[in-house]
């Protein structure tokens, strides 16, 4: 163990020995303090000694190989934390600070180091935190480095303690390292990676969320939801709302910002549809223990949760409004399309029709489809290509001197003259990306 009692104060002998200018004189010097038996054991108060084998290993020992068993607790939580990077510990001294004072004035509220709650029990892996909240325990832990080489690793861990803690009744409230946090605002997209996943949270402003999205599909059956804020699902999405907590830190503060999301579907780039584009809570805030952890400010979430709804309706209502526009100009312009094809000398190579799953060509000819669009001439399957090479490559038009603003010009002028409603069904699908 690195730490001990010297003179009643909690010395760590690492980060002596790490700051001191003559290592192994100062190493000389605490075997010496030990020997004389002036450092002792912070749990069981027995003496300690110190051993320095090897510098990095240098550490306290119980006399005679014996050990207590909060020491070895202590120990076994030192070797969980030791993948973590230095804010971890300043992070989990914060929280523990704050929900510590809440203790003193809630007298069903218990905060505790994980190790030293549960040491007596001998886990296997303890929560940075243990809190036992009138009879409801929770197991706060703070990840850092979530994406290392090898994130099955990262994956496997955060499963297997979720998972400890729960089969032993506790609750695991995860509080991610914000370098990791990736948003995309414009398409509604938080980037993920795969361990995120397993460090997401159901509470109750989620389910709270759950039921404002049930309200919106009732009221619009026939909209996606997730399409109409630019968001592109791999599969169509459940609507299952979790949480994901951030943490920021700053010099000796933090605060935590608060993500609503509906995860996709677990493949490669992980990602989630994103409700809220996720606010700052001081973290005094964000820890006040009522039957849970709050992680939430109630304003805010009901703020959020009216934008998104109004957002939602004016989404809607500019999408239907579109949608009448478009056969307005149809209807005044019913121009037979037949007789503007002759005028095209080159057909396209993609004749054949291609299947649902089709994906942006490589070889996909972005000027010749350009062309066809311009003289109302596109094929289905040159618009579908068209659909999916703007859906994947939209950044790519810039290099063609065009906007996703001229090709909607484009579309519009086509629509007013094409009139298969195969090839409409593409081009209107583009005028939404
Ligand atoms: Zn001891």
């Amino acid at each position: 163990m690195d730490i001990g009692l010297y003179l009643g104060k909690l010395i760590n002998i690492k980060t002596i020995i790490n700051s001191a200018a003559e290592r192994d004189s100062e190493i000389e010097k605490y075997r010496k303090y030990a020997e004389k038996e002036t450092i002792t054991c912070p749990f069981c108060m027995a003496n300690l000694l110190l051993r320095a084998g090897d510098i990095r290993n240098i550490h306290f020992a119980h006399t005679r190989g014996k050990t207590c068993q909060l020491a070895r607790a202590y120990d076994s939580y030192q070797a969980q934390v030791s993948r973590e990077n230095t804010k971890h510990s300043v992070i989990k001294e914060i929280i523990y600070t704050d929900l510590k004072g809440q203790e003193r004035i809630k007298s069903d509220l218990k905060v505790e180091y994980g190790y030293k709650e549960k040491g007596p029990e001998s886990w296997r892996y303890y929560p940075d935190i243990y809190i036992n909240n009138n009879g409801r325990e929770f197991a706060v832990s703070i990840i850092t480095n979530v994406h290392e080489i090898g994130d099955d690793k990262v994956v496997q861990l955060i499963n297997r303690r979720t998972k400890y803690f729960r089969d032993r009744g506790l609750q695991t409230i995860w509080f991610v390292e914000d370098r990791e946090l990736a948003e995309d605002i414009n398409h509604n997209m938080l980037h993920l990676w795969e361990a995120e996943y397993g460090l997401t949270m159901k509470t109750t402003e989620d389910i709270k969320w759950d039921q404002l999205l049930e309200d919106l599909s009732e009221e619009f059956p026939d909209v996606n939801i997730p399409a109409l804020f630019g968001y592109q699902a791999h599969v169509p999405l459940n609507f299952d709302v979790r949480s994901l907590y951030y943490v920021h830190s700053k010099e000796d503060s933090i605060t935590i910002s608060v993500h609503r999301l509906i995860l996709d579907q677990k493949k490669t780039p992980y990602r989630a549809f994103s409700l809220t584009r996720g606010y700052q809570l001081s973290i005094s805030h964000a820890l006040i223990v009522r039957d849970e952890i709050l992680l939430s400010d109630v304003e805010e979430e009901d703020k959020e949760r009216t934008k998104f709804a109004s957002d939602l309706i004016l989404k809607v209502e500019e999408h239907r409004h579109r949608l009448t526009s478009i056969n307005e100009n149809y209807m005044e312009q019913p121009n037979p399309i037949a007789e503007v094809r002759q005028h095209t000398s080159e057909r396209s190579r993609f004749t054949s029709p291609t299947t649902d799953s089709a994906n942006a060509d490589p070889d996909f000819d972005l000027t010749g489809s350009i062309l066809m669009l311009k003289n109302c001439s596109i094929s289905e399957a040159e618009a579908k290509q068209l659909y999916y090479y703007v859906r994947f490559n939209r950044s790519d038009l810039a290099d063609y001197g065009l906007t996703l603003k001229d090709l909607d010009k484009m579309i519009q002028f086509a629509l007013g003259r094409i009139q298969a409603p195969q090839i409409r069904k593409w081009l209107v699908d583009i005028q939404f990306l």
